[in-house]
């Protein structure tokens, strides 16, 4: 046994325990801690142990390290980029549940544990690289009997061949399995009329696998869509214009329905053929049906699904089955980009712009830049694609970093909508009040109605009011913990903080000043959906946003419902711009469009052009035309101006020489330090440290522009006050350097944020 430096995923700094001499990097191991065990990721021998009595592990979990090498090389890089240790990075791909099994035999007899036992560590490591090579089958290495859960099983035969002696039951069983190919597990049991132990038994031997279907998939089963289109000239250009033998970065560039599914889909399909695999990113699965229908149509029995909505015993089914080769193409959001997949071959990301690629907590991966990252790591291409990319992505096709793939037409032959801009300050003073809906909007809703179409109208702020505040003396009612007002909700009566979930009976009078004025002030989700209701009274309205939408599978219902035309006007936040295509929707409104941009972030204005140009892109299909009512107060500003015009390159144009002039992204680099603290001084204090440090290093201070540390947005969450400062420089080296020249402590007062997305909290 000799001291080894292990690293837990908590806020705490890796400890030294005793373990067997010779474990490589990267092996979990479980310790002993106060609080109980934890799991542990070996970081190496520790050359200089502390001087006291050092406690043993008490097992060693992994017979060598599970992750693919080329995935072991993408989390290192991350630990160093995001500033993350290797625990929280494993945590996102390999969940604690998939264990290796110790008894599993080995080709040349033996098991792993009784190389275990001899102290064998080097050549178990031999026999990982070897299994992850493909030159070693271990087809018990993982056995589910643990398994249980939501969705149905599936049994499939294995490529295993069929031995010659079998018990009668199992020959029944492998029979079936032959003739009819995968079977949902109850099935099988009942018409091989076997138990399941039996099925157990074939698994151990690996002669067959037990797979757990997504409900989603299988609930849909049948329309699975089969579809298989021809290429246009446009589609197969762009297609063929990816090199699948190296690594490079393309951006897909295409209004939606131009048809970058289906050159996803034809990529995909040659880089199976070429017995490599596919790894594709989406924003949201709960939104993506058709997609994953189109999948199943195309690669039956090969996809894989990753999402946030899997349980724990259903993400550990997902990563065996990826460790078992057995799903050429895995499909999920962000942390997909970790996923355990082999021989990469093609990184699709689709809407590479979506926010939600960024994780918003530690650590906090960019998927879109870490799939850059795995593809260079792994030799393939990578494919961005959207209608709106990212100016980052812009830019580097612009500047020929990426490879930029246009599609410009509309296979399907759809049009795109007309977009009628309202004046909002016209109308008020046409009416001398305030207007929330315009004349032109209701009457375009009445007709919609009458005809029996279908309306969107959004509005990007949920609740009924978004806050009182006292006519008296002017004051807000705020949070007493955080530094936001308090929102009101009127179904429950009740007045919200969003941030920290505070929550209050609403006064009788103000609590500064004891007057009755109380009043609420900017109408949300829930008022509009009560004043629709009271103005088209038979109208069948749904709202969907975060607090009608908070119970697990409720958003996928409610959009199925609208698809089957169950709904006549939906109602919500940016949560409707994406995902189903409803047949019947021709009229899209926007309420208030301007609502994203008094954001105090500079990306403010992209944002607020890529959800107007999406939502507004909802509307209308082939046979049903569609049109945008977009309500403003500042019809002049170029990200309503060009959402309008649903032109994505005037906006580019437009808004890029103005980051430049700013020094921001795409032009310049962000990193975000963060502390908290129980008073502003406290948590002012860290940053000021660093930043000394970093101003008493002549190289960094040349290179790096220092903002702050001053107040963040948000200044108060939680009762924690939250100070920020900002490293810009013009290239990630001088942010590099400043992470390894003060590297930040597990569980310190400061926390970092790389290419920060959201700079307004
Ligand atoms: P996007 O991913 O850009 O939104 P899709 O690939 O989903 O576009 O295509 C939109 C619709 O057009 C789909 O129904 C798709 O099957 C159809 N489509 C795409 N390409 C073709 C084609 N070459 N011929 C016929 N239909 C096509
Ligand atoms: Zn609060």
């Amino acid at each position: 046994m000799v001291p080894t430096r292990i690293e837990l995923a908590r806020p705490v700094p890796p400890l030294t325990y005793l373990a067997p001499e010779g474990l490589p990097s990267g092996l979990r191991v479980k310790v002993k801690l106060r609080s109980g065990s934890a799991v542990g990721v070996v970081l190496g021998i520790d050359e200089a142990p502390p001087s006291v009595k050092l406690k043993a592990i008490e097992a060693v979990l992994d017979p060598f390290p599970l992750l693919p090498p080329r995935l072991r090389e993408l989390l290192a890089f991350a630990g160093g980029y995001y500033g993350s240790g290797l625990p929280h990075l494993m945590a996102l791909c390999l969940p604690s549940g998939v264990l290796a099994d110790w008894e599993t035999s080995l080709p040349e007899g033996g098991t792993l544990a009784q190389l275990r036992d001899a102290g064998q560590w080097a050549q178990l490591e031999a026999l990982g690289a070897a299994w992850h090579r493909g030159e070693l089958s271990l087809p018990g290495l993982f056995h589910r009997r643990n398994l249980r859960g939501a969705g149905i099983t599936e049994v499939r035969r294995t490529e295993a061949p069929h031995p010659l002696k079998v018990t009668a039951a199992q020959g029944r069983a492998l029979g079936l399995l032959e003739e009819r190919g995968p079977l949902p597990e109850e099935d099988l049991l009942r018409e091989a009329s076997v138990s399941l132990s039996v099925l157990s038994t074939l698994e151990r031997h690996g002669l067959v696998e037990r797979v757990k279907r997504l409900d989603l998939l299988s609930q849909k089963r049948e329309d699975i869509v089969h579809k298989q289109v021809i290429l246009n000239e446009e589609q197969r250009r762009a297609a063929q214009a990816v090199d699948l033998e190296a690594f490079g970065t393309y951006l897909l560039y295409g209004v939606t329905g131009s048809g970058k599914t289906e050159v996803y889909l034809e990529l995909a399909e040659k880089v199976l053929a070429a017995g490599r695999r596919v790894l594709w990113l989406v924003p949201e699965i709960g939104l993506t049906p058709r997609l994953l229908a189109r999948l199943e149509g195309r690669f039956p029995g090969k996809v894989a699904v990753g999402h946030a909505g899997l349980n724990a015993t259903e993400k550990q089914a997902d990563v065996m089955r990826l460790l078992n080769d057995g799903a050429p193409i895995f499909v999920g959001v962000r942390n997909a980009v970790l996923a355990p997949l082999r021989n990469v071959g093609l990184i699709l990301v689709d809407e590479e712009q979506e926010a939600s690629y960024k994780s918003e907590e530690h650590p906090r991966i960019h998927a879109r830049d870490l799939a850059i990252k795995r593809g260079q790591l792994e030799n393939c291409p990578v494919v961005l694609g959207s209608a709106t990319p990212s100016l980052e992505s812009w830019h580097a096709a612009q500047m020929g970093r990426y490879r930029l793939l246009k599609l410009t037409q509309r296979p399907a032959g759809s049009t795109l909508p007309t977009v009628k801009v309202v004046d909002l300050r016209e109308c008020y003073k046409a009416e001398r009040k305030k207007v929330i809906f315009s004349p032109l909007l209701l009457k375009a809703l009445g007709e919609t109605l009458e005809r029996g179409e279908q309306s969107m109208l959004l509005l990007n702020r949920r609740g009924f009011e978004n806050f009182w505040m006292c006519r008296a003396c002017g004051k807000p009612l705020d949070c007493p913990h955080c530094s936001i007002s308090l929102t009101y909700h009127k179904g429950p009566h009740r007045l919200r903080c969003h941030l920290c979930g505070f929550e209050t009976a609403p006064p009788e009078v103000c609590p500064a000043c004891g007057v009755e004025h109380l009043r609420g002030v900017g109408e949300g989700t829930e008022q509009i959906e009560d004043q629709l209701q009271a103005r088209f009274p038979t109208a069948r309205i749904l709202r969907l946003d975060r607090d009608t939408t908070q119970r697990r599978g409720a958003l996928e219902a409610g959009l199925l419902a609208a698809e089957n035309g169950q709904v006549d006007i939906l109602v919500g936040t940016q949560m409707l711009a994406k995902g189903h295509t409803f047949p019947k929707l021709t009229l899209v409104g926007i309420l208030n469009a301007d609502l994203g941009l008094k954001v105090g972030d500079f990306r403010a204005a992209e944002r607020t052009f890529h959800l107007l140009t999406q939502v507004a892109g909802r509307a209308g299909r082939a046979e049903w035309p569609g049109r945008v009512i977009l309500q403003t107060y500042s019809p002049d500003h170029p990200a309503i101006v060009h959402a309008v015009a649903q032109n994505f390159e005037g906006f580019a144009e437009e808004e890029l020489p103005y980051r430049q002039g700013m020094a921001y992204p795409p032009f310049a680099v962000l990193s975000l330090y963060r502390s908290e603290g129980d008073d502003p001084a406290k948590a002012l204090q860290p940053l000021q440290e660093l930043k000394a440090q970093f101003q008493a290093q002549p190289e960094l201070r040349a290179e790096l522009r220092i903002l702050g540390p001053l107040e963040s947005p948000i200044a108060k969450v939680k009762d924690r006050y939250r100070m920020q400062m900002i490293l810009k420089a013009w290239n990630r080296g001088p942010l590099n350097q400043a992470l390894r020249l003060a590297p930040l402590a597990p569980g310190g007062p400061v926390s970092l944020d790389r290419d920060p997305v959201n700079l307004g909290s």
